[in-house]
């Protein structure tokens, strides 16, 4: 069985309350949530993809944001395709299904993220984290419940022909947020798109 777990690093591992506590994201991650996602992977075998803004972020190297995350004490096994790719139009669901669609030997899959730019049938599989606490055990047990449950073959996310699926009209009321990373000599500012998507289908009545 492969299990992926798609990881957002801000919002997840990186939150309010930590850099409250003086862990700014850059030199260490809120310890908890990282805890829990270590115990998570351990626990369930699971290969991380990471579908952060991480993934693409200053990070320079064969192992991008993978070294730093796991300097930052994260001990996941990252697949070896590790992050997803970048869909035009910005929804994290769409990059999540494209990396299904290569991988179709992936049996079960749970997405953890504090946005919800999902597609629809995608959203049974995510588990939405809060900004101010980050993965919280409860959090940590419903992703390992997920990640033993395997996924429905017919969903439309784990084929190439998703794009057949009606196409979902987004609205996306977003900011962009720039923040300061302490210790970065350049680049010193990172900037995160924060959305609040609600993502409907176009339905016919019969
Ligand atoms: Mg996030």
């Amino acid at each position: 069985m492969t299990a992926i777990l798609f990881l957002d690093v801000d919002g997840v591992l990186n939150t309010h309350a930590g850099w409250r506590a003086g862990h700014d994201g850059l030199r260490s991650l809120d310890p908890g949530p990282v805890a829990r996602l270590n115990g998570l992977c351990a626990r369930t075998g699971c290969r991380v993809v990471v579908s952060s803004t991480w993934r693409g972020g200053p990070y320079r190297g064969p192992d991008g944001c993978r070294a730093r995350l796991r300097a930052l004490g994260v001990r996941v096994r990252f697949h070896r395709d590790w992050r997803t790719g970048r869909d035009r139009s910005r929804i994290r669901g769409r990059e999540i299904a494209a990396w299904l669609a290569a991988h179709p030997e992936v049996t079960a899959y749970a997405i953890v993220d504090d946005d919800g730019d999902m597609l629809p049938d995608q959203m049974p599989r995510l588990v939405q984290t809060g900004y101010e606490l980050g993965l919280e055990a409860a959090h940590a047990e419903r992703l390992a419940a997920l990640l033993a449950t395997q996924r429905s073959l017919a969903s439309p996310s784990c084929t190439a022909a998703s794009t057949a699926s009606p196409r979902p009209s987004v609205s996306r009321p977003c900011s962009l947020v720039s923040y300061r990373l302490a210790g970065s000599p350049r680049r010193s500012t990172r900037t995160v798109l924060r959305c609040v998507p609600t993502i409907t289908r176009t339905t016919t009545s019969t």
